[in-house]
């Protein structure tokens, strides 16, 4: 039984490999989730059939309210409240991990067994990453849903007492090996590493969460990983080490994409980020032009070369239909369409490859930063449905702008930039952007699924 189970935690390995391969481009992706689900669905009947089960009442029980609550959650979450389930599923993942390490660090002491070091350590470990990616968790979920504050915190001494805190857990961590039959050691690094998981999310502002919840999902995974060495399971040791190394990967991803160092991040950088109005960087006026939708069907309809840029407003207005039928429309006159997609556009990474595949835009149409960005001098119109930031020129020049470096969509190169969204309102970082005066620039203004149906209907009729 014990070399059977082996080899299915192995093709299970093997499964999760291939699952997060396919992962990487949306056209294979489904096909990724589905054989890591099936690893995943291997792994969980051989571990049941393996280990030396005594009941299988709560795991029934924890299994259908489990599976109900995880339905309801996924069916009912809204494209843009996926960041905050991420969260909390992370922080239900170090939740896991800490009580496992305390059953069997509890399962030892009552059957008279005797700890090694090695089991001492990665119980701690396991306790400490899956406490503090529990708390953090639940604070990145409470500041996107705005239970919490989302702006930076910052107190006296902050670096210091969190600096004690580890020290403090690095003593318990002394004080188990040597005294391991004393159960308060381990309660303690419970109760401070728990203390800990609060004050490192908390100063950290609210528009930064998802790159901090990308992190924690790495910590989920390190956890995970520390409890397959506590309980010996390699299947946990695997999995934990490919979500941890994974989750580290998209976390600096999406640093390099905003031009950020994940300490920068981690500090409260932008304090600012989140707000709904102010500047950043520098002040800009001018005058602003707009369009309604007649002007701007006729200037789509005089263009052979159009780029559609999505942002998280396309998100917000859920226009990703509305998008695709401007697509028809305009391709029905024969004018050439693409989508220019920003690594960090939206609030999570794939967040437009999710929404434009959901409304059935084909993959070839959709163009990345790099593949495009030397194309716009050729483009007509550029036509930004619910983007700011990652258009935003200040980007290249601005050395005050809290975006600078940051690679942006050269949107402003094309004949003409028309922008939808609902006002003169700042995005994710919290400054003015001074595409909106540029000459060749014409603001479209409303809500991004009437604004593009409307706009539709003029096309039609011309
Ligand atoms: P932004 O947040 O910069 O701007 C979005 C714009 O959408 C707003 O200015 C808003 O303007 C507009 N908008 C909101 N609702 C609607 C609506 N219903 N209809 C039309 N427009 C609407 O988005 P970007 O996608 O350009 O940039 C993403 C930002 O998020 C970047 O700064 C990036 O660094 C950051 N980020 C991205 C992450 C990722 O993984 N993708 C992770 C963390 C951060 P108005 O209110 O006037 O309508």
């Amino acid at each position: 039984m014990q070399i059977i189970s082996y080899l299915v935690y192995l093709v299970s390995s093997v499964l999760f490999i291939f699952g997060i391969k396919k992962l990487s481009s949306p056209k294979t992706a489904r096909q990724g989730n589905a054989l890591a689900s099936i690893g995943m669905l291997l792994a969980i009947i051989v571990t049941l059939f393996d280990q030396h089960v005594l009941t299988y009442q709560y795991i029934i029980i924890g299994l259908v309210v489990g599976g109900l609550i995880g339905t309801l959650m996924a069916t009912k979450v809204q494209m843009t409240g996926m960041p905050q389930m991420v969260g909390v599923l992370n922080g239900f993942g170090g939740g896991a991990s800490t009580l496992v390490a305390l059953s069997e660090y509890y399962r030892i002491i009552n059957t008279g067994g005797l700890f090694t070091v090695d089991t001492l350590i990665t119980i701690v470990l396991s306790i400490l990453i899956g406490s503090v990616t529990f708390t953090g968790s639940f604070i990145a979920f409470g500041k996107l849903q705005g239970f919490v504050t989302g702006k930076v915190v910052k107190y006296p001494g902050q670096n210091a007492i969190n600096v004690l805190l580890i020290l403090a857990i690095i003593a318990g961590g002394v004080m188990i090996v040597m005294y391991p039959l004393n159960t308060d050691f381990l309660l303690a690094i419970v109760g401070i590493s728990l203390v800990l998981g609060v004050l490192v999310v908390l100063p950290i502002g609210g528009a930064d969460m998802p790159v901090a919840v990308s992190l924690l999902n790495s910590y989920s995974g390190i956890a995970a990983s520390a409890t397959g060495f506590v309980l010996s399971n390699n299947m946990l040791i695997i999995a934990g080490a490919l979500v941890g190394a994974s989750g580290i990967i998209l976390t600096l991803i999406m640093c390099r994409g905003m031009n950020r160092s994940l300490m920068n991040v981690l500090l409260g950088g932008w304090e600012d980020a989140g707000a709904t109005t102010g500047t950043g960087g520098s002040e800009v006026k001018g005058q602003v032009k707009s369009v309604d939708p007649e002007e701007a069907a006729m200037i789509f309809d005089s263009a052979q070369n159009v780029v559609i840029v999505p942002g998280y407003g396309m998100a917000v207005a859920q226009a990703q239909h509305a998008v695709r039928d401007l697509t028809n429309a305009l391709e029905a006159k024969n004018i050439n369409v693409r989508f220019a997609i920003h690594p960090v556009a939206g609030r999570m990474p794939g967040h437009m490859n999710v929404l434009l595949a959901e409304a059935q835009v084909s993959y070839d149409k959709l163009f990345a930063l790099e593949d495009i960005n030397d194309d716009f001098n050729n483009v007509d119109v550029a036509f930004i449905v619910g983007a700011n930031d990652v258009v935003n020129p200040a980007a290249r020049h601005d050395q005050s702008s809290p975006i600078y470096g940051m690679p942006i969509l050269n949107v402003d190169y094309a004949k003409t930039v028309i922008m939808n969204k609902r006002s003169m309102n700042v995005g994710y970082a919290g400054i003015s952007n001074e595409l909106f005066f540029y000459p060749n620039t014409l603001m479209y203004f409303g809500d991004a699924k009437d604004a593009i149906t409307k706009l539709v209907n003029e096309i039609k009729e011309l």
